[in-house]
């Protein structure tokens, strides 16, 4: 990240932008000023950023539901699998002993929260996004548990 208000930057132009800054001046009957020829620059790269943002936006919502299609996810509303996945904001939800929660955004898992009673089978709040270790790491925990009180006398 550049921390500084204004840098000189050299840059190619084709031919074709040549003639437009030529035009440009003819139009303006003097030659562009380096903080004009700035200012352009920096309206070119708003209008592209903002057009590059609007497509990453666009491709979001397709990348959702794909990462939300597996096998763990079988069974529960689309809408409730988006729901879940927005709250959570896509990111895995278990939070370590440290008190950190887990930065993973890929290979998310939809777990369904086996503490809730299962009044309403699609509730939001039983579910949660985990990542495929957490996931694994939950269930392998909650097997145990149930085979640890399944020997209690
Ligand atoms: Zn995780």
């Amino acid at each position: 990240m550049i921390e500084v208000d204004e840098i000189l930057l050299q840059i190619e132009v084709e031919p074709a932008g040549l003639e437009l800054l030529a035009r440009a001046e003819e139009l303006l009957d003097r030659p562009l000023t380096p903080h004009e020829v700035g200012d352009v620059f920096l309206r070119a790269m708003s209008t592209w950023v903002a057009r590059l943002e609007k497509t990453l936006q666009a491709a979001i919502p397709k990348a959702r539901p794909r990462c939300l299609r597996r096998d763990s996810a079988r069974g529960i509303p689309g809408a409730v699998r988006l729901a879940v996945w927005e709250r959570d904001d896509g990111q895995c939800t278990f939070v370590g002993t440290t008190g950190d929660r887990c930065i993973a955004r890929r290979l998310l898992e939809i777990d369904r929260l086996k503490a809730i009673p299962s009044g309403n089978g699609t509730k939001l709040e039983s579910f949660r996004l985990l990542c495929r270790t957490h996931f694994v790491y939950e269930a392998r925990r909650l097997r145990a548990a149930q085979e640890g009180a399944d020997t209690d006398p």
